[in-house]
């Protein structure tokens, strides 16, 4: 490898980002990846922070072009949980050992403001969890009540730092106003969970490189960066899904640029076929992400053992299958029912 950008991690500017990123030969991705290992191990020893993702509703009133929940996409099975039964789903979670819950729905207002709140104070009564909200772009009042509440974290996504990029991908809003929005979020005090998409339609190396670093102001406690993979039904399913190297590259990246911030593996590495390279890339995340939604249960996707040194990540196979046998198997709602108005 020609460049000296492996020696000086933390402190990479664009030039050495986008010459990591652009890394071809495997003996010099191999190198990256070591390198990020070594970082990741520093910070963090060999542990796993493991957060479970618990989607209460899959409807939104947005309409991002890369997403399959959107507003237009009649093809999809909506759903939505009551407030007993997210409870109820969170103690399971709970009892699994997890102690970090992502409260997770599209933008959906059809939970109020006084809901979530609810939750919020029920979750601390009864469970020794850490909170984090991932609502979409709600009202900065809002914000702050769940904040008082007491709600730990925000996960919200700034996508892109090319405003035309965001611009292309939205319906609505503007990357000026997702920036305001987690600016807000940091000032009431939230720990911000929040990334950027990678292979995305007409994003360069360069476009990556500069959300890394944009990433790297906004001081997140995590960082999830989410390979672009096209879904049916929506204006960008024709398009050319993620290279799995870049997004490998990218993730390694990550970790030399913010050397101690958790940084998630993405639960996608399950089908993306790539358990040859899992280890490494399991090397420098070291955030494991269990999605307990409803379709995780019954589904179609098809999650695969991963190859893990501790076997940590084998597990989510296991707490998936555990938990579908829970208290979800009684809880799938009937498209569009309201069951708690
Ligand atoms: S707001 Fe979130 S859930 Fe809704 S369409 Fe956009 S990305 Fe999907």
């Amino acid at each position: 490898m020609t460049n000296n950008s492996l020696n000086m991690p933390g402190d990479l500017d664009k030039k050495d980002i986008i010459s990591l990123l652009s890394l071809d030969n495997d003996s010099d991705i191999e190198m990256l990846l070591k390198t990020a290992s070594k970082l990741k191990i520093e910070n963090f020893g060999e542990k796993f922070l493991n957060y479970g993702i618990l989607t209460f509703s899959n409807f939104c009133e947005e309409n991002c072009n890369f997403c399959g929940l959107r507003e237009d996409n009649f093809s999809i099975e909506r759903y939505r949980l009551n407030p007993e039964e997210i409870l109820q789903g969170a103690k399971s979670i709970s009892n699994l050992g997890i102690k970090e819950i992502i409260l997770e729905s599209g933008l959906d207002t059809f939970y109020d403001t006084d809901v979530i709140s609810y939750l919020i104070y029920s979750l601390k009564q009864s469970f020794d969890f850490k909170i984090t909200l991932s609502l979409g772009e709600r009202g900065f009042d809002e914000y702050r009540s769940w904040k008082f509440t007491g709600a730990d974290n925000y996960l919200l996504r700034l996508v892109t730092s090319n405003e035309n990029l965001f611009a292309n991908y939205h319906t609505s809003g503007s990357l000026e106003k997702r920036v305001r929005h987690l600016e807000y979020l940091k000032r009431q005090g939230y720990k911000l969970i929040t990334g950027t998409f990678i292979g995305t339609p007409g994003q360069s190396i360069e476009d990556i490189a500069n959300d890394l670093l944009t990433l790297k102001t906004l001081k997140p406690g995590t960082i999830n960066l989410i390979p672009f993979i096209p879904a049916p039904f929506t204006p960008f399913q024709n398009k050319k899904g993620i290279d799995v190297k870049l997004l490998i590259k990218s993730i390694a990246a990550a970790r030399l640029i913010m050397p101690g911030t958790n940084i998630i593996i993405p639960p996608q590495f399950d089908f993306l076929g790539t358990d040859d390279i899992n280890l490494g890339v399991n090397s420098c995340g070291n955030v494991i992400t269990t999605n307990f939604s409803i379709k995780s249960f019954t589904t179609e996707i098809p999650y695969r053992s991963i190859k893990s040194e501790n076997g940590l990540l084998k597990n989510r196979t296991k707490l998936i299958s555990k938990i579908n046998h829970d208290v979800f198997s009684s809880a799938i709602l009937k498209s569009n029912e309201n069951k708690f108005q």
